[in-house]
């Protein structure tokens, strides 16, 4: 599994977690839109140090729903660190996150860095959108949101994604499933998401499990 950070502390609670399971935990290190605003350029030292441990950057990204950093800043820190990661070679998590105008603003932003790789965190969007972020080298990951009686477009959207190009997420402690939903998310309840995605797709739960899987270790190219 995957265990991101979203500034410096997590980051490094992300890499002792790492430390303590190495055979199951990877993680990802980065500044999320939220909280760049806080970010120094002693954080941005200790990320280039701490990067060759990371399998990817993240949770980078724009937020303008919540917007708890002043848009500029958002852009300027995803430019910086969106450099970092084709200076280390490393794909990056992206957390994206708008009203409906907000799409064509954050894929021509991203259109210069074609060259990296992207996953797609969280998503959540419609078939539209999701096609358009298929054109990037990009990977994306569904999270327990698809369980929700009302997520009728992120549920079009994920009949339509092909198979190899989608993973699942918890985002906990965030948006947990639908029979666990009000309580704090934990990674063993994925299971619903993949149950839910797995019936969208039409395969067994177990299928969907193993092609999850191996996605994740091709796009990271995980031997
Ligand atoms: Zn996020």
């Amino acid at each position: 599994m995957l265990v991101v950070g979203i500034d410096r502390k997590t980051g490094e609670k992300a890499l002792a977690i790492k430390e303590k399971y190495p055979n199951l935990v990877e993680v990802a290190l980065g500044f999320h839109p939220h909280e760049v605003k806080k970010i120094t350029d002693a954080d941005y030292t200790w990320l280039e140090q701490n990067l060759d441990k990371a399998l990817a950057l993240g949770e980078i990204g724009l937020d303008f729903y919540k917007e708890y950093s002043p848009r500029e800043v958002q852009f300027a820190h995803l430019e910086r660190l969106l450099s970092i990661a084709r200076n280390f070679r490393k794909p990056v998590v992206l957390h994206l996150r708008g009203d409906a105008n907000f799409w064509d603003l954050a894929i021509s932003f991203l259109k210069p860095y074609q060259d990296l790789k992207m996953v797609f965190h969280c998503f959540t969007a419609n078939w539209d959108v999701a096609k358009r972020l298929l054109d990037f080298e990009s990977i994306i990951s569904i999270p327990g949101v698809v369980t929700y009686p009302k997520a009728d477009e992120l549920k079009e959207a994920v009949k339509n994604i092909p198979l190899d190009r989608l993973i699942l997420e918890t985002d906990c402690p965030f948006l947990s499933p639908q029979p666990m939903r009000g309580k704090r998310n934990e990674p063993s309840y994925l299971v619903y998401t993949a149950e839910a995605v797995a019936s969208l797709k039409g395969i067994p739960v177990e299928d969907l499990a193993e092609i999850t899987t191996e996605n994740f270790f091709k796009f990271f190219e995980i031997n």
